[in-house]
């Protein structure tokens, strides 16, 4: 084939593919135009996961009718004119893509009407070409329909996944976006039922209140003079809290862009280093104002990226800002910040040589050293509010959650277990039956393995139903099945399935409750066991097993130093 200039249609297809990867790219890329054009109302109304409809309604500027059909072709655009404009650029938009891609790939309608002008506008186009034009009176603003995305294009109809996975990337797509933007007013309804409605007070704090919660929203705080020289940081972070366990409620907005940034990701992180328990990540929206010379917006088909001229100062900034902010109004320390800071010197563990630790004679070489050198010998004073030991130390009182403790306990013995000799099993008298979802099915038949190396045995048995003949022993006269359900419903987040694993039965064992009535005795056992793990101040889930009040503080507190 000779070499030739490909036809237009074609060439929208291709931009298409990178500008419109899924319904919510489409949801973005409208609702940007919107945000251009000066909107304090933006309604955003989705069917069917984005693919049978979705259409946005804005109270902007609208377009004039003479330019209506322009805003359809390639490279068409209001927003920039020269070199020197897309160096400063200040809109979201300058591409003058979006509009020919998402026409492309779907059915559009347009109807808009631009300031003073007595009749607006209605324009439609299918597969990228007009197939009508009309006179229509509406008010100042605009609203584009996009019906059947992709129906032509049945590769990227394929990739999709369900409705309503879609339709959650478009909820979190118009909640970022409302979080950028707390003076406009922002809807969204999801196949009719209100999924959020934002106020357009200007408040972020109102924004934070409808996307995260009340309850997320009463931790957060405001990031006070944050920045360095022409860099300005804005928005709100999360106490320590309210952490999660995922990167999901980490907002990013440059220029009021918003933006995916693992470094900006790193920066915040870094500034919590110390405050959030392992695996844990904060909630945070955050906003960066650079000069927009500082910054290439021009990086990435869809924009979700950019690029800084100086990176390490952005991150610098940004990580003095959070931790400052976490610092100042942080609540004056207690009790719980004692014993955040009593985590032992790491170099115990370096320097600690095997012969230091208690030797267990049958120990194997390999297994993991004990540190009870880490923990200081403890006197059992008595239990408080059936939920806590009370113990006094070389330093101090100390209090320890019995149920963490425990939990701590036996979730290292599983994973020594695993290691060695193997979990020891347990077989159940009559196997049992259990029926799980369709969600958890596919979570258990993907993990077999890992349940099986820790003792349960599980077979198909029929429809979404399976047998169960043994389970591990340290679930044995537990509740091994919410065990097992926890696990097949936490699903695949996180990689660890056979630390997952071994948590769910640390968690399930149920030995010791918090408000389970101790002995003396049983408390001293617990307390030397957890002094024989080798991590005693968390439990697996990372949260402290015990609170120390030094001597010190005791002092202080008494007005005797
Ligand atoms: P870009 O946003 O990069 O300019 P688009 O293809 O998204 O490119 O839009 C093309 C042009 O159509 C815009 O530059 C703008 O002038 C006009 N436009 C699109 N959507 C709207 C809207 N909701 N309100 C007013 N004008 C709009
Ligand atoms: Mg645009």
């Amino acid at each position: 084939m000779p070499i030739r200039v490909l036809d237009e249609r074609i060439v929208s297809h291709i931009a298409a593919g990178e500008v419109v990867e899924r319904p919510a790219s489409v949801v973005k890329e409208l609702v940007e135009n919107a945000l251009d054009a000066g909107a304090s109302q933006i309604g955003v109304e989705v069917r069917g996961g984005g693919v049978s409809l979705i259409r946005v309604v804005d109270n902007g500027a609208g377009i004039p009718a003479g330019e209506v059909e322009l805003a359809f072709a390639r490279h068409a655009t209001s927003k920039i004119e020269s070199l020197a404009d897309l160096q400063a650029i200040r809109s979201l938009g300058f591409r003058g893509e979006a509009l020919p891609s998402i026409a492309a790939v779907a059915q559009v309608e347009l109807v808009t009407c631009a300031e003073g002008e007595p009749v607006g506008t209605y324009l439609s186009l299918e597969d990228g070409v007009i197939t009508s034009r009309k006179s229509q009176a509406r008010p100042r603003g605009t609203t584009v329909t996009v019906r059947n995305l992709f129906r032509k294009v049945p590769a990227r109809l394929k990739f999709l996944k369900s409705a309503a996975t879609e339709s959650g990337h478009i909820a979190h797509v118009v909640s970022q976006y409302a979080l950028a933007f707390p003076e406009v007013a922002f809807s969204l309804f999801l196949d009719g039922r209100k999924a959020l409605k934002s106020a357009g007070r200007g408040q972020l704090m109102d924004s934070i209140i409808e996307v995260y919660g009340a309850q997320v929203a009463q931790h957060m705080l405001e990031i006070a003079d944050g920045g360095t020289g022409s860099i300005e940081i804005k928005g709100m972070v999360g106490s320590p809290a309210v952490s999660r366990s995922g990167r999901g409620y980490l907002s990013f907005f440059i220029n009021r862009r918003w933006v995916n940034s693992r470094l900006l990701a790193w920066a915040v992180e870094e500034a919590y280093h110390g405050l959030l328990a392992a695996e844990k990540h904060p909630v945070a929206v955050i906003n960066i104002l650079v000069p927009p010379s500082e910054v290439d917006v021009n990086v990435h088909p869809t924009k979700s990226e950019v690029k800084f001229h100086n990176e390490r100062q952005v991150f610098a900034a940004v990580q003095r800002a959070v931790r400052q902010t976490l610092l100042a109004q942080m609540p004056v320390p207690k009790i719980e910040e004692v014993a955040t800071a009593y985590s032992p010197p790491s170099k115990l563990e370096t320097t600690l040589s095997p012969s230091t630790a208690p030797s267990k004679p049958s120990a194997p070489p390999q297994a993991p050293r004990t540190l009870a050198a880490s923990l200081p010998v403890l006197r059992v004073l008595g239990q408080l509010m059936n939920s806590y030991i009370v113990a006094e130390g070389p330093d101090g009182l100390y209090l320890i959650d019995q149920h963490a403790a425990h939990e701590r306990i036996v979730f290292e013995k599983v994973r020594q277990q695993r290691l060695g000799q193997g979990v020891e099993v347990q077989g159940l008298l009559e196997p049992a039956v259990i029926e799980v979802t369709p969600q958890q099915e596919a979570v258990l038949r993907s993990h077999y393995a890992e349940l099986e190396e820790f003792g349960f045995s599980i077979e198909p048995f029929g429809e979404r139903t399976y047998l169960v003949r043994a389970v591990p022993h340290l679930l044995g006269g537990a509740d091994w099945a919410g065990a097992l359900r926890a696990l097949l419903d936490t699903g695949e987040e996180g990689t660890d399935w056979t630390e997952k694993v071994a948590i769910a039965i640390a968690c399930h064992s149920g030995a010791v409750r918090a408000g389970q009535v101790l002995s003396l005795e049983e408390m001293r056992e617990l307390v030397r066991q957890l002094e024989q793990t080798s991590t005693p101040h968390t439990c697996p889930h990372g949260r402290p097993t015990m609170l120390h009040l030094s001597s010190r503080e005791l002092e202080r507190g008494f007005g005797r130093s």
